[in-house]
């Protein structure tokens, strides 16, 4: 079974991974429904866009992940979900004891109580359906640690542990559910912690690039967007049915460290 006329929900698909992943499913045939908490023009264009490319219906929704009902009813909204990318992310960087706890609970919100909320939402619709896959977006930091970021590394490994969970819950269904982790890719996520960082160290931007972003990752390189787009279509393709419960690193050797 390939993904054309399927549903894909992309949580947080209006930039960076999220937007990577909604057009390299459309371009598989599917019909996607794009989402941030914003409600703009452009928001709106972006599906129009890729509808007009790729020939499918692209939708967006709004809804303000960080509450848990708006995540179930951005679940009801989609009317149907067979493939659900659980992506929206945010980052904020401070040493534990000057992380702001107001911070804290917005990541934990956004990054692991919303994968909660969605998958509890779609999954009675995927079994309805006969079918489904559930991709989470975690990270290199859901299988590793860096200093300063605890709110998201706890967030992502918790997405991690949560999606061995819905594999088991799911394992004797036609229903699959992994994690990708991907290692930096150059986003306006990445993009945001380049002029802190450079200040912090006292360093050039490329100076950040090199010796503290790529730092951890071996082949120097960012991940892109349209990599990350690919491996979600693959865990939606046939030949990833019994494909569940694990991680797929997308980081240029990061965690074979
Ligand atoms: P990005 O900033 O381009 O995208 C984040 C998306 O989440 C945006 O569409 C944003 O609008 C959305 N979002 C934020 N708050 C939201 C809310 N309250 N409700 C709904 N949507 C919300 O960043 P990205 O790098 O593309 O990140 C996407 C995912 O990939 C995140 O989960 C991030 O943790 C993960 N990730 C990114 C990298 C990287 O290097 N860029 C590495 C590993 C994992």
């Amino acid at each position: 079974m390939s993904v054309t006329g399927k549903t894909a929900l992309i949580t947080g698909s209006n930039s960076g991974i999220g937007l990577g992943i909604a057009q390299e499913l459309a371009r598989a045939g599917a019909n996607v429904v794009l989402n941030s908490y914003t409600d703009n023009q452009e928001d709106h264009a972006l599906a129009e866009e890729i509808s007009r490319e790729t020939n499918t219906t692209a939708r967006y929704i709004q809804a303000d992940l960080s509450k848990g009902d708006a995540a179930r009813a951005l679940v009801e909204k989609a009317g149907q979900v067979d493939i659900l990318i659980n992506n929206a992310g945010i980052q904020h960087v401070a040493p534990i004891d000057e992380f702001p706890a107001e911070k804290w609970d917005m990541i934990i919100a956004i990054m692991l109580s919303s994968v909660f909320h969605t998958t509890a939402a779609a999954l009675p619709m995927m079994r309805k359906a006969g079918w489904g896959r559930v991709v989470n977006i975690a990270s290199a930091h859901g299988l590793t640690a860096s200093p300063y970021k605890s709110a998201y590394v706890s967030a992502k490994h918790g997405v991690v542990g949560m999606t061995k969970v819905v594999a088991l819950e799911t394992a004797r269904e036609p229903i699959t559910a992994n994690a990708i982790c991907p290692g930096y890719v150059r986003t306006p996520l990445v993009e945001a912690q380049i002029p802190d960082t450079a200040k912090k160290y006292n360093m050039t931007e490329e100076e950040v690039i090199e010796k503290v972003l790529l730092e951890r990752q071996p082949s120097k390189e960012f991940a892109t967007t349209e990599q990350l787009g690919g491996v979600a279509a693959f865990l939606c393709s046939d030949a990833a049915a019994q494909i569940t419960g694990t991680t797929i690193s997308v980081d240029g050797g990061w965690t074979a460290l």
